[in-house]
């Protein structure tokens, strides 16, 4: 007997609008104004969906974004070439030997945007949706990302504090990343867990760096490569989610965050989770239900 499982799969500042374009949305579907995240961190929203609560709000859990402040990390901003024609957004300046005065609120500038978090990426959370159930998660933002999230970061910064990492071994990186991620998915499919949460983070980095080529196009690659192999293989009551933590739209040329993070699935429910801290709730009741449910089917049939 089938149990109902739950499939998510996570993809990183996908934009409202671009899922529409590339056929994303499921049944049903809930937006997210994220107005409890300033600066709509990444490395903040996942963990809130996981944890049910919010990581820089709660003083009992450790604030992935805090982490990365460091005096080692100070030290390397500093170091660092600003110099660098990397980055669009830096463009404007590049061409000038920059005062200490300027790359000071730089480096703010991109701790801000958690690139200096990616040496340290693994956070000992006391507890989340996954302890509870028998679970899979694969390549999770701060909780068990594959060395591969880890090279993309990597790539990321190093092409833009010394320009020489092309958009091409980015394109390379993250090919492994769906591979890596796609694998994995496949080898849990026919494992018995009640929940599977798969995650994505090639898609962010492209809507930073080639907002109208590369990023529609990640987009649709996950869709093909990650998405599309497991709704394929669903059984008629396993259920389907796929979410994102932020939107994605072009400032100055370059691809920034925004609003709505957004949830669609398949569940036939209309009490969608009304914001990320509110996922783990709805997954567990979601579960527990599936559960009593199967509960129901065993005792009518005299077996409990
Ligand atoms: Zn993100």
């Amino acid at each position: 007997m089938s149990t109902g499982r739950l499939f998510i799969i996570g993809i990183d500042g996908v934009d409202l609008a671009v899922a529409r374009d590339h056929d994303l949305l499921l049944q049903n579907t809930v937006e997210w104004d994220l107005k409890e995240y300033p600066k709509l961190h990444t490395l903040r929203i996942w963990p809130s969906m996981f944890l049910g609560d919010l990581p820089h709000k709660n003083d009992d859990l450790p604030d992935p974004i805090a982490h990365s402040r460091s005096d080692r990390d100070e030290e390397r901003l500093e170091r660092a070439n600003w110099t660098s024609s990397g980055m669009r957004i830096l463009s404007k300046i590049s061409h000038l030997l920059l005062p200490e005065s300027i790359r000071t609120p730089i480096g703010a500038f991109l701790r801000d945007r958690g690139f200096t978090k990616a040496h340290h990426e693994r956070e000992d959370w006391p507890n989340t949706v996954f302890d509870g159930v028998q679970s899979k998660a694969i390549n999770l933002p701060t909780y068990n990302p594959l060395p591969v999230q880890h090279e993309l970061k990597q790539g990321w910064k190093t092409r833009i504090r010394e320009g020489d990492a092309g958009l091409e071994e980015l394109e390379e990186l993250a090919q492994q990343e769906r591979d890596a991620v796609a694998e994995e998915l496949d080898t849990v499919l026919n494992h018995g867990y009640d929940l599977v949460w798969a995650y994505v983070f090639c898609t962010d980095i492209f809507g930073h760096l080639d907002y109208e080529y590369g990023y529609p196009r990640t987009v649709e690659r996950v869709r093909d490569e990650v998405i599309d192999p497991v709704r394929e293989q669903l059984d008629d009551d396993d259920e389907l989610v796929i979410v994102t933590d932020h939107g994605m739209g072009l400032e100055d040329g370059v691809g920034e965050h925004r609003p709505p993070g957004w949830l669609t699935t398949t569940v036939p429910d209309t009490d969608l989770p009304a914001s990320p801290e509110r996922v783990r709730f709805w997954i567990e009741t979601f579960l527990g239900d599936r559960s009593q449910q199967k509960e129901d089917v065993l005792e009518d049939l005299g077996y409990i």
